[in-house]
């Protein structure tokens, strides 16, 4: 089985210019070309432990609680009669604000220019070298970004990665209210993220719904009891906003750097069955029965 892995799903004339996207008219034909090789499961099928997955299976699986989910996935899937698993966090409800991996794609997509890229220069120099975080991050972030992109990957890495959550918010917050205004934050989270009630209508109709942490932090850097607090306000959010109980879930960035054991046993408390990482390599019984909190996926453009 090949367990596929969406964010931004629009009609090309909307295409943003973030990795990790794919036009409406692409995206229908994966669906009807899924269809006709092989079979799209629904995502409970993975709770049935009599579940074999085969080669030619489909598990499409969606990130982060765009709004482009309900406008153009949804009755995409609706009319061909399957479900998907949707991934939501949980701060940009209770904050009403943009999460901070995602003020960075508004300004790349809306705001790029020689002043951006200055900025992003001037703020990875001023805080090279600043923090001591207790995970380590290698080559394998960004690394498909073209050389273009260095500045781009680099001012991510620094955000991402390599900050506390409060620097974080503090340099993601300065850099988008400069460029974007802060004031302008509010309405551009009601366009960008899916509302409550939208997850709760996709939710009643046949559609999956994980958690995927509620601030989008990078659990790895987290203390154990930061991980657990933040996986369990994301599973209430969820929940919650569901009327269904969660037993899957999708770690940010999904490299398996980014999360540990002590996320493992955190999501086991929370209970969640499966989990869900970013790697290009098919699924099978085994990988189920031994590695549930590893499922791997392809991004949707790779595949
Ligand atoms: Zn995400």
């Amino acid at each position: 089985m090949k367990v596929v892995m969406y964010h931004y799903v629009k009609p090309a004339a909307n295409a943003p210019s973030a990795l990790h996207w794919v036009t409406l008219e692409h995206f229908r034909h994966q669906l009807d070309s899924m269809s006709s090789t092989g079979n799209i499961i629904h995502p409970k099928e993975l709770l049935n432990k009599d579940f074999e997955p085969r080669p030619n299976d489909f598990l499409l699986t969606f990130d982060d609680a765009l709004s482009d989910h309900y406008h153009f996935v949804f009755p995409e899937l609706t009319k061909r009669n399957v479900s998907a698993l949707f991934f939501v966090n949980g701060l940009q409800y209770k904050q009403k604000r943009l999460l901070n991996v995602h003020r960075l794609h508004y300004l790349l997509h809306h705001h790029f220019s020689d002043q951006l890229l200055t900025a992003f220069s001037e703020t990875i120099d001023f805080f090279k070298g600043d923090v001591q975080l207790a995970a380590t991050f290698g080559n394998e972030l960004y690394a498909n970004m073209e050389e273009r992109d260095s500045l781009v990957a680099a001012i991510k890495k620094l955000i991402n990665f390599h900050v506390d959550p409060i620097l974080q918010n503090e340099i993601a917050g300065d850099l988008f209210g400069r460029f974007a205004g802060n004031e302008n934050e509010p309405m551009i989270v009601r366009e960008w993220y899916l509302s409550e009630q939208q997850i709760a209508a996709m939710a009643a109709s046949n559609m999956v719904f994980g958690a995927h942490g509620f601030s989008h932090y990078v659990l790895s850097n987290f203390s154990a009891a930061e991980q657990e607090s933040d996986i369990l306000k994301s599973v209430h959010f969820v929940a919650e906003a569901t009327n269904q109980p969660v037993s899957f879930f999708c770690y940010p960035y999904g490299y398996a750097s980014s999360f540990n054991d002590t996320t493992i046993a955190c999501l086991k408390n929370a209970g969640i069955q499966f989990a869900f990482s970013v790697e290009h390599q098919e699924v099978d019984k085994l990988t189920l029965l031994n590695r549930p909190y590893g499922i791997t996926r392809f991004d949707c453009t790779q595949f």
